[in-house]
C-alpha cells in the first residue's frame, strides 16, 4: 500500500519522458511502474497530459529573514515558491544580520525550520574570519555569496563590499573548505558616471532617466573579469551568478571551454529575461513603475541556456514593500521584486516559446543544481529511493496572468501583468506531500527541511 500514487503522467528519467506511475511511500518515491501494473495507495492523483519533473530548485531568492520581515519572511516567501513549482530554495544572505558567523547563520536557518513550507538552505556570507567560513561551511550552507554592489541599494547590507582584496580573501576561505563563492558583479563607477552623467544633462535622477545606463555590458563583465581572476588565483569553485550580459556569458564559455577552474553559472529571470516596466500593487490597486526595460540581449541568453554555458536560473525574487519603490528618486528607491508567484509558470512557458526544450528546463531548473551543490540524486533524478519532490506541469494549459491573480508574496505585488501564459505549473510535491494544487498553496509553516549535503 502506497501513500500517494500519481497516475497517468509522463514521467522525467534520465533526459526522456515516459509514461509511468509514480508511487511514493512516506516521503521517498517507492516505485516507478507501468501504466497496465495494479497499485494500492492511499490517494491517488490523476496527472493525464501533464509532465512531472524533477522539483523545481530555486538557488537565488530572497526571504527577508531574519531582520526585515515586514517585506517577506521564510513562510510568505516559500508559499509564493510553492505557488510556481519551487521544491527548495536557497535564499542569500543579506539578511539582518547577515549569516557572517556561525550564530548568524544558524538563526537563519532556524527561520526556516519554523516557517518554510518547502525545502531550503541558506546561503552564508564569507565576509567573516577564516574561522567563520569554515564554521559556516562545515553547519552544511551549500556555498557562499557576495554582493559587490552597495551604492544603490537603499539600505546598507555588510552582505556587501567592494573591497575587492576583501573579495579576494573571501574567495581563498571558500576555496579552502571547497565551497563555491558567488559575487554579483558590479562596478560603482560605472553606476556614479551614470548618475553624473544624467545630472549633466540637466534632467532629474528618475528610473526612468538613469536605469538604462546603469546596467551595461561593459560594466558587469568588466566587473566578472576581475573576478573571475581572483577565483581562478584562489583556486575557488566560482559560481558565475547573474551571467545575462553578452560579455559576460562569453566569458564563462571561454573559461568552460578552457578547462583551468571549476566554474558553475546562473542566469537570474529579474530584470534579464522579459524584464516588466511595471508591477501591479494589489492593495493600492495601482501599478508602479519600475523601468526594468533594460533587458539585455535575450537572444545571447537563449544560446548560453541551449549550449551549456549557462547551467542554471535563479529566480532572484527579491521583494520590497510597495511604498518602497521610488521612481522619481532612483538613488533612493529599491530594486528587485517579488518573482516567485510566477517564476516557474514562466519558465515552463518559454518552452513552448521555442526558447528551449523541456528536457533542457528540467537542467536548468533542477539537476544542474542538485549536481553542482552535492544534492544528487537526492533531489534532481526522479529516481526510486530519492525524494519525492515534483513539479506537475501542463504543456498545454493557455492563460494569461491578470490583476486579479492571487500571489502568496507579502508584498501583494505582480509583474507581468497581461502576459500571455502557455504551460502551467499544476502541483507542487515536497517529499511526497502535495503543497500545491491547482494554485492553491495548503501547507503549515515548517514543514520545508533544511538540506544539506549528507
Ligand atoms: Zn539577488
Amino acid at each position: 500500500m502506497y501513500d500517494l500514487v500519481i497516475k497517468n503522467g509522463l514521467v522525467y528519467q534520465d533526459k526522456n519522458f515516459y509514461p509511468l506511475n509514480v508511487c511514493i511511500k512516506g516521503e521517498k518515491i517507492a516505485a516507478l511502474l507501468a501504466p497496465d501494473v495494479e497499485i494500492e495507495a492511499e490517494k491517488v492523483l490523476d496527472a493525464s497530459g501533464k509532465h512531472i519533473l524533477p522539483g523545481f530548485i530555486d538557488p537565488h531568492c530572497h526571504m527577508r529573514d531574519p531582520g526585515l520581515t515586514q517585506k517577506e519572511d521564510f513562510y510568505t516567501g516559500t508559499c509564493a515558491a510553492a505557488h510556481s513549482g519551487i521544491t527548495m530554495i536557497m535564499p542569500q544572505p543579506n539578511t539582518k544580520p547577515v549569516p557572517s558567523t556561525l550564530d548568524a547563520y544558524m538563526e537563519q536557518v532556524n527561520a526556516g525550520k519554523e516557517k518554510a513550507v518547502v525545502d531550503f538552505n541558506p546561503i552564508g556570507s564569507p565576509l567573516g574570519t577564516a574561522e567563520d567560513v569554515e564554521q559556516i561551511a562545515n553547519a552544511g550552507t551549500m556555498w557562499f555569496k557576495i554582493f559587490e554592489k552597495v551604492a544603490t541599494y537603499p539600505y546598507n547590507t555588510t552582505a556587501g563590499t567592494l573591497d575587492t582584496h576583501k573579495i579576494f580573501e573571501a574567495f581563498q576561505n571558500c576555496a579552502a573548505n571547497g565551497k563555491y563563492c558567488s559575487v554579483h558583479p558590479f562596478d560603482k563607477y560605472f553606476f556614479d558616471a551614470a548618475v553624473e552623467k544624467v545630472k549633466a544633462e540637466g534632467k532629474e535622477v528618475t528610473l526612468r532617466n538613469v536605469r538604462h545606463l546603469w546596467y551595461s555590458d561593459e560594466e558587469m563583465t568588466g566587473a566578472a573579469y576581475q573576478l573571475s581572476y581572483y577565483a581562478k588565483k584562489a583556486g575557488l569553485n566560482w559560481y558565475a551568478m547573474h551571467c545575462w550580459m553578452p560579455g559576460y556569458i562569453d566569458l564563462v564559455r571561454m573559461l568552460k571551454a578552457r578547462g583551468e577552474m571549476k566554474i558553475v553559472s546562473s542566469c537570474e529571470y529579474m530584470p534579464a529575461i522579459n524584464a516588466s516596466d511595471e508591477i501591479w500593487d494589489i492593495e493600492n490597486q495601482k501599478f508602479i513603475y519600475i523601468n526594468h526595460d533594460a533587458a539585455p540581449d535575450l537572444d545571447k541568453i537563449w544560446e548560453g541556456i541551449q549550449d551549456g554555458t549557462i547551467d542554471m536560473m535563479g529566480s532572484d525574487h527579491a521583494p520590497c514593500k510597495p511604498e518602497e519603490y521610488n521612481p522619481d528618486d532612483a538613488l533612493h528607491t529599491s530594486a528587485g521584486f517579488a518573482m516567485l508567484d510566477y517564476y516557474g509558470h514562466l519558465l515552463v512557458s518559454h518552452v513552448n516559446e521555442g526558447h528551449y526544450s523541456l528536457q533542457r528546463l528540467v537542467e536548468i531548473t533542477s539537476e544542474n543544481c542538485a549536481k553542482t551543490f552535492g544534492l544528487y540524486p537526492r533531489k534532481g533524478s526522479n529516481i526510486v529511493g530519492t525524494d519525492a519532490d515534483f513539479t506537475i506541469v501542463d504543456m498545454n494549459e493557455e492563460w494569461e496572468i491578470t490583476k486579479d491573480d492571487k500571489v502568496y508574496t507579502k508584498t501583494q505585488t505582480i509583474p507581468y501583468i497581461g502576459r500571455k501564459m502557455h504551460g502551467k505549473v499544476t502541483q507542487t510535491i515536497v517529499r511526497g506531500r502535495i503543497v500545491m494544487s491547482d494554485g492553491v498553496v495548503d501547507c503549515e509553516p515548517g514543514y520545508g527541511k533544511y538540506i544539506t549535503v549528507e
